[in-house]
């Protein structure tokens, strides 16, 4: 019998990991729902064109990309990202603005695998479509900030850098290029193949051949118009007023093309190797409009949840898994009383999981140790006959016989009391 492996880049995220996920979304959505943001949820398939449009001089676009023709002949891809969907999805249903919505989600990206660097990766971000105001782009990076530090991370730190607009980033980009070109004898192989493509990207490279001649390159503060210069200083202002702190890195450029202005990214510190970015955004313009929808404006964020969660294990935070059983069943009965307890426990509340196959007392206490739950409700023939069962702190290894009839309330009395499920009978 052939035997199968997750394919290269991919992970099966198991338990209790897998709760530590879902945890970090609630988390997510708690701090983006407190300043009005509203869930949405793209297709992760699309037209590959929507795609495109991120632009031909990213690594997304030219190398990156899962595309492939489907049955009926159209051409689709894997999204590799949230932005161009959600840019699309605008344009398609004109919602009105400003509109704050985020996003949860796994992403494709034909990668080279490693340690934070996969070719399915899940990330949770924003998008605000619809304004230019530079104190959104505070409101944006704050949720950002304030989203690591529930999570209780210590380690992130964040850099902002403005792009200019168009024309500025234009004479920028011809400045770069001629510094470069001037340059390029000492540039390695791979920066000189990106300045000839985009030389603002080659201000991204992490390969130490490449860092004293991007140190000595002009940087975008010269070029930078007088409203984007008012612009940028109006978001420092706001940062310096919530008290987040920030370092102005003018070497942060990002992938996307539509990038304008404001762009910024978190880096943790506790993570080694190239892969520190933990996540990043900006304001860019002229997406909606390339997708077919009027020109909006846009500011948002993505936030890479492995890497996130790779940095929460360097720093020993956020360690939560699934929320642990109240109550675990022991039933060397017939098994019915289980049943019967665990559905009422359960439309009570309590979390609750019971042993099978008829096995002995001392198995199944196994299994409630091991459970983790902080209660087991033990059934045997006397407490079967008396209607009643004994409930055993496993904490504590205190018991007590209880009626059945009474159960509910003395389980509230060990775990706390829990809200019941809606029945509707
Ligand atoms: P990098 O420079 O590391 O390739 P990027 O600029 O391609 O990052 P973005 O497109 O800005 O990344 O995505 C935002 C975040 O998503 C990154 O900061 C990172 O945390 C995460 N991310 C991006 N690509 C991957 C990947 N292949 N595997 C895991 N996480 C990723
Ligand atoms: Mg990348």
């Amino acid at each position: 019998m052939p035997s199968f492996q997750t394919s290269p880049g991919t992970r099966d995220i198991l338990p209790p990991q897998a709760g530590r996920w879902r945890a970090l979304n609630a988390v997510f959505a708690g701090v983006v729902e407190s300043a009005g943001f509203e869930c949405v949820i793209p297709p992760m398939f699309e037209d590959l064109g929507v795609f495109l449009r991120l632009g031909d001089a990213t690594d997304v676009v030219t190398k990156e990309m899962y595309d492939f023709e489907d049955k009926g002949g159209r051409r689709v891809a894997l999204r590799p990202e949230h932005t161009a969907g959600i840019c699309r999805s605008f344009a398609q249903h004109r919602p009105t603005t400003p509109w704050k919505v985020w996003y949860s989600g796994s992403n494709f990206r034909y990668e080279k695998a490693q340690a934070g660097r996969y070719r399915q990766f899940d990330q949770v971000g924003i998008e605000v479509l619809g304004s230019t105001d530079a104190l959104l782009d505070v409101e944006v990076i704050s949720l950002g900030w304030r989203f690591f530090q529930e999570l209780g991370m210590s380690s992130v730190l964040l850099m902002v850098n403005s792009l200019g607009d168009l024309a500025d980033r234009e004479r920028y980009i011809d400045a770069l290029r001629a510094y470069f070109v001037t340059h390029s004898e000492s540039l390695s192989a791979e920066s000189r193949a990106t300045l000839e493509r985009n030389p603002l990207r080659v201000l991204d490279s992490k390969r130490p051949q490449d860092k004293s001649v991007i140190a000595g390159a002009p940087t975008i503060n010269d070029f930078l118009s007088d409203e984007a210069r008012e612009h940028f200083s109006l978001v420092c202002r706001g940062l310096d007023q919530l008290s987040i702190p920030y370092a102005v890195n003018t070497g942060l450029v990002r992938g996307l093309d539509y990038y304008q202005r404001t762009v910024f990214e978190f880096v943790s510190t506790a993570l080694d190797s190239a892969q520190t970015a933990v996540g990043g955004g900006g304001r860019y313009d002229g997406l909606v409009e390339d997708l077919g929808g009027p020109a909006t404006p846009g500011v948002g964020f993505a936030m890479g949840v492995d890497r996130t969660l790779l940095a929460c294990d360097a720093e020993g935070v956020f360690l939560a898994g699934d929320a642990p059983l109240d109550a675990f069943i022991i039933d060397v009965t017939d098994g019915f009383a289980a049943l019967r307890i665990a559905d009422r426990l359960r439309a009570a509340g309590f979390r609750v999981d019971r042993a099978f196959d008829g096995r002995s007392m001392k198995a199944q206490m196994k299994v409630a140790d091991r459970s983790g739950a902080q209660v087991a409700i033990i059934i045997g023939s006397d407490e079967a006959a008396a209607h009643s069962c004994t409930l055993r702190d496993l904490g504590t290894s205190e018991q007590r016989l209880v009626l059945e009839a009474d159960l509910v309330e003395n389980l509230s009395a060990l775990v706390g009391s829990r809200t019941p499920r809606r029945t509707t009978s």
